[in-house]
């Protein structure tokens, strides 16, 4: 059988599945073929390399392997809160074993007097340590000396009621390997290999399942990191160089309209950072080559006024400008802004939504057609198939991670005879590693500053017993003349439980308001009343906007002086600090208060103490990778280059830099691939085509 046909055999065929195994596999962990199966890597394993002494072992360890004896037994207790309590002892101390489950039948099963080996995550009682529901088997020749690390595979609950457990599963990747073993091709070049000193891939699968010692599980490790990240890389950047070679940009080189605003009504001094990017996206859209550049900088950077100043160079050279936002407040907010800059330079703007008149959108789709439309800015409703351009030069998207990529590309089919130039803004700081595996088909500018004279927000943690204090502090705000913003959770706005909570929230600040204007803002409002509610806190006729997340991108009120978040342990990294960036535009001081309940898990503690700490978004990041791993950062759920098999974004940097240095290498040398030597990567990635990650998204 060739190798290609043999790892695609259905997963029912190998000798122990069947077709019953074969549906669980399929449904609960997406296994279908051979060559699924054996790419279903262990998320760790337990170490059964040595014995430790019980006088060794401490807390917070993991699984360990003891060998000893029972040199007692007991029953404690009654009911479902009875259990099953065994002395085992070696010569360096004792542990209690403890079942709570199966008693009867365990407590037969176990003598006094036998030499055992257990195996359990030890817990500490007191000062006793205990192994709750161990795996204990009596010491025999054979497991006093097979010593290895035993793979414990990713289930589901559901896969363990079926009695498909980590061992059942071990077993068939066993038989599998067997089967597997001269039908494993090499799938990295030898000078990769020899380069890296990497093992084999066939030893490489053998040590992820079935390691002998950590040292094979190191170079297994690395080695298949390394190849996954490689590929990922290898493609980005042949996509890269393919489009950079196929897709001519127009060239804009008229920087008349530039130079005047510059001159005469620029309305504050540009940052460095603003200046060096502005640079940066000058140079593309000169180059001839079609623009696709994504320009990273933390909420406030002032990223607006850069797309702007962008368009100019556009206009100015006779092509026509889009720019995307994600919701109706913030396109609306954009229209308002720039409409003040382009109408004092004689350019037209129009806005469309999905709420603009029929008689509106006409008109604004026959200036778009006869070219008299200088910029159009709107919501996804500019990717409806009406719209079309006279001549797209630039198309802006503001807030990127909100959009598919599939949205993405819809808008350069918005010109027929070139492609527009794109520049994706996001102020969702994305850690390095995250940017370059998302992203790694985009050249890359960063805002890395901030205006002059912002203050740096004050943030404080507060306990919800503390609400009155709060309070009173918001109080002395408004009579300051600020104003504020307090967000409730809407993860998902067809939740009731959520809006409730909301509405209760509004009424108990009116109550504590009663003397002070308030506007609310969710998103089961009609989008009128919600833009009407916006715009009177805009002018500052309510002092407080109660709200949910609708607010968290791209408003922008410098008079906001205060975010309070409720149940801020309810939201995620990013998206605190999303929120936090609303306040702290304007000159005065800010503070963001996040309120919590005074029990807080873990990680939502770490989360709280990470936003007091800093200010940083980029740092705020990489926390957020660290803690929660790149699937849940925000706008990452449904891009499929996430779904890794081994390589984990937050931990493995370096791996990734290699691997990226390494495929620029192979591209720089042999950017067809070409030659011999890279024979091996052709083969991978034509027989990779349609795995599971969606190349099409990050196109
Ligand atoms: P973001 O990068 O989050 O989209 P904005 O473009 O909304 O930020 O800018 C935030 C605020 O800062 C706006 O009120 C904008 O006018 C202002 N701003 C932008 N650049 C500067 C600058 N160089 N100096 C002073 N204020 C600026
Ligand atoms: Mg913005």
């Amino acid at each position: 059988m060739a190798t290609r046909a043999f790892f695609d055999t259905p997963v029912e065929y190998l000798k122990g599945v069947g077709p019953q195994r074969a549906v669980l596999l399929n449904k609960e962990l997406k296994i279908f073929t051979f060559g699924d199966l054996i790419q279903h890597y262990p998320f760790r394993y337990e170490d059964r390399t040595r014995f430790f002494l019980i006088s060794e072992i401490e807390e917070e360890m993991p699984y360990v392997q003891i060998k000893g004896r029972i040199t007692g037994k007991e029953l404690i207790g009654a009911g479902v809160k009875k259990r099953l309590v065994a002395h085992f002892a070696d010569d360096t101390g004792q542990v209690e074993l403890t079942w709570f489950q199966g008693i009867n039948w365990i407590n037969e099963k176990i003598k006094t007097g036998v030499d055992y080996v257990a195996f359990g995550k030890p817990a500490k009682y007191g000062n006793r340590f205990s192994l709750a529901h161990p795996e204990l088997e009596p010491l025999s020749a054979r497991n006093e000396k097979e010593s290895s690390l035993h793979p414990v595979y990713p289930l589901t609950e559901k896969l363990r009621g079926k009695h498909l457990d980590s061992k059942v599963l071990s077993k068939l990747i066993h038989e599998l390997l067997t089967l597997a073993k001269d039908r494993i091709r090499e799938t990295l070049p030898a000078r990769l290999l020899s380069q890296h000193k990497f093992i084999s891939k066939q030893d490489a699968l053998r040590n992820i399942h079935f390691p002998q010692h950590h040292q094979a599980l190191a170079q297994a490790q690395a080695r298949l990191k390394f190849e996954e990240l490689f590929y990922i890389q290898l493609r980005l950047l042949k996509m890269k160089l393919v489009r950079k070679d196929k897709f001519r940009g127009q060239v804009f080189n008229d920087a008349s309209l530039v130079t005047k605003f510059y001159n005469d009504h620029l309305p504050f001094a540009l940052t460095q950072a603003q200046k060096k990017v502005i640079k940066e996206i000058y140079a593309d859209l000169r180059s001839g080559q079609q623009m696709n550049r994504l320009l990273q900088g933390d909420v406030g950077s002032g990223k607006t006024i850069v797309g702007f100043i962008c368009m100019l160079l556009a206009a100015g050279s006779g092509a026509q400008n889009a720019l995307m936002a994600p919701t109706e407040i913030l396109a609306q907010q954009h229209f308002n802004n720039l409409r003040k800059h382009a109408s004092k330079m004689q350019l037209t703007i129009e806005l469309l939504t999905g709420s603009t008149k029929k008689s509106d959108r006409k008109r604004i789709h026959e200036s778009l057609r006869d070219g008299s439309l200088n910029i159009l800015i709107g919501t996804h409703a500019l990717l409806e198939e009406e719209v079309q351009f006279r001549n797209l030069g630039l198309a802006i998207i503001d807030e990127q991670h909100r959009f598919g990529v599939a949205q993405r590309s819809k808008l350069w089919q918005k010109n027929n005879e070139a492609y527009p130039h794109v520049l994706v803004m996001t102020a969702t700081p994305i850690p390095r590693t995250l940017a370059m595996t998302l992203y790694g088909d985009l050249d890359v500018s960063v805002i890395d500053e901030l205006p002059a004279g912002r203050k740096p927000i004050k943030t404080v943690h507060q306990y919800d017993s503390h609400r009155l204090q709060v309070n009173q502090f918001l109080r002395n705000q408004i009579a300051a003349g600020r104003q504020v913003y307090v967000v409730y959770p809407l993860i998902d706005e067809s939740e009731k439980l959520d809006l409730k909570h909301l509405m209760d929230g509004y009424e108990s600040i009116s109550r504590a308001f009663p003397d002070i204007a308030i506007s609310i803002v969710h998103g089961k409002m009609k989008p009128e009343a919600k833009d009407y509610e916006m715009a009177r806190f805009i002018k500052d006729e309510t002092k407080i906007m109660v709200a949910t997340t609708v607010i968290e991108v791209g408003v922008d009120v410098p008079n906001a002086s205060v975010m309070v978040i409720e149940n801020a342990e309810r939201f995620g990294l990013s998206q605190l600090h999303q929120l936090r960036g609303r306040v702290g535009r304007g000159a005065e001081q800010s503070y963001c208060i996040l309120i919590t309940n005074f029990k807080l898990g873990k990680e939502s503690r770490a989360r709280i103490e990470t936003m007091v700490k800093t200010n940083n978004g980029f740092e705020i990041a990489e926390t957020d990778l660290q803690l929660r791993g790149p699937g849940d950062l925000m706008g990452t759920q449904q891009s499929g280059v996430l779904d890794l098999l081994i390589a984990d974004l937050g931990k493995d940097g370096p791996v990734l830099q290699q691997a990226r240095q390494s495929a620029i290498d192979v591209l720089d040398d042999d950017p067809d691939l070409q030659k011999p030597e890279n024979s091996v990567i052709r083969t991978q990635i034509e027989s990779s085509r349609n795995s599971t990650v969606n190349w099409s998204r990050i196109s």
